[in-house]
């Protein structure tokens, strides 16, 4: 494998390398287990000595050809794949913080999310304190504390769409010398390359457009490999792990040390691994991640100039269209294009959000988003439904907001079906 393919090579190629005479597609590894020869070996694989697949809640090879695909995309040393993107943010966080520890969050963020910070999280005692995207260095300092472990966002927020402003988060992270997590979901590891802008572990739902057919869930943790673990805030990676017979991870993993430790830790214990076949399909969706992407741009783009002339609609955010809030820091962040999620709010408001989403026979009224086929949600109703209105608005929903995620159809199509929707409200 060439450490300097580009994206759409590593997209199709990364991962896996079949030696002459094995097949040419990544198989489906369907087992637990796996055989040795040698007691010896055995021994030094469990005890984190030696390379080697034990079972598959803790690694599989068709999962770690995704893994390692994936990695390279990003630019990152290591990764692991979960059951699920709610799985993938658990794990980045449940790998620093214990109870009595402290995070500072972004507060644009996926519904779910916020739910478990702020009930599951708080039931482990560890505490969120959500902060404006758009709040100054120093207003976010602010909200530190001693026991401060990490900072935390989503590249695009969902369905805000606000693009973080990553320059200043990580001066926050950087200043408290904390880690940096990113949800990197919408802006995928094609258009945002989340380590070159200071994060440090990033977060997908690999659901939404790595798989891009609606097909699998699952998660995936990435190591930028770029932190500085041994700065005494985190015990766990530099001290023995009685667990491991004392290994020390900084010490034996070195950059590693973090996605080793998420592995072999937290799989081992609580066991949200991906499914070898999940692996499989998730892999096979990235193999043409870079062109649904540049399509799925090109596509909300074009939706997005239609509809803000359009004399339904009160109001478009798409971060790529011109003259939006978000469009410099777009071009900062994500020169490749701003994904496919746009929103509009709908002249009227609950009632004719419903009725509009019913009269659309193309764009289907679809709770995920990022797959190839066009569909709309009302997040006010679904998505963003457990969460008080206050909190609603604070991340960014309100009641006459629709999302669309953009497909990869043929626009002409998308857009005619939006005219017949608005003709029948
Ligand atoms: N992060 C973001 C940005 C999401 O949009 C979602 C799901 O919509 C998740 C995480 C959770 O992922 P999953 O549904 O795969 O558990």
């Amino acid at each position: 494998m060439n450490k300097e393919w580009n994206p759409g090579t590593i997209c199709i190629q990364g991962g896996y390398t079949p030696k002459a005479g094995e097949p040419r597609v990544l198989p489906i590894f369907q087992s637990t287990t796996y055989k040795y020869d040698d007691p010896d070996y055995l021994e030094e694989v469990f005890n984190l000595k030696a390379a080697g697949h034990l079972y598959s809640r803790i690694s599989n090879p068709t999962v770690a050809a995704l893994e390692e695909k994936f990695a390279m995309l990003e630019g990152g040393v290591g990764a692991v794949a979960t059951a699920s993107g709610q799985s993938a943010v658990l794990y980045s966080i449940l790998n620093l913080c214990s109870v009595g520890d402290h995070i500072i969050s972004a507060s644009t963020l996926y519904g779910g999310t916020i739910n478990l910070f702020t009930v599951n999280l708080k039931k482990m005692g560890i505490e969120v304190d959500f902060v404006d995207p758009e709040a100054s260095v120093e207003e976010i300092l602010s909200k530190a504390k001693e026991n401060t472990k990490l900072i935390y966002g989503e590249t695009i927020g969902n369905p805000g769409l606000n693009v973080l402003d990553f320059d200043k988060f990580s001066t926050v992270a950087k200043k408290l010398d904390v880690p940096f997590i990113v949800d990197n979901t919408v802006g995928t590891p094609y258009l945002c390359n989340v380590f070159e802008h200071g994060v440090n572990i990033s977060v997908h739902s690999t659901t939404k457009y790595s798989d891009g057919h609606a097909q699998a869930i699952g998660g995936i943790i990435v190591d930028g490999g770029n932190f500085n673990w041994d700065n005494g805030k985190n015990l766990e990676l530099v001290e023995p792990d009685p667990s491991y017979h004392g290994i020390k991870y900084v010490e034996e993993f070195k950059d590693a040390a973090y996605i080793t430790k998420l592995r072999v830790t937290l799989l081992r214990d609580l066991g949200a691994c991906q499914s070898p076949f999940n692996a499989y399909l998730t892999n096979l969706g990235l193999e043409t991640l870079h062109l649904r992407m540049d399509r799925h741009c090109e596509n909300a783009l074009q939706l997005a100039k239609w509809l803000s002339n359009h004399p339904k609609v009160n109001w478009v955010n798409y971060p790529g269209l011109e003259g939006d809030p978000q469009y410099d820091r777009s071009q900062k962040y994500l020169k490749k294009g701003s994904s496919g999620l746009l929103t509009f709010g709908i002249k009227g408001g609950i009632e004719e959000a419903k009725n509009f989403t019913k009269a659309l026979k193309l764009v289907a009224l679809v709770v995920t988003l990022g797959d190839t086929r066009s569909s709309i949600l009302h997040p006010a109703t679904t998505t963003h439904n457990q969460l008080s209105e206050q909190e609603q608005r604070t991340s960014g929903v309100t009641p006459d907001l629709l999302r669309v995620s953009v497909g990869v159809e043929d626009i002409r199509d998308i857009i005619k079906d939006f005219e017949e929707g608005f003709k029948s409200i």
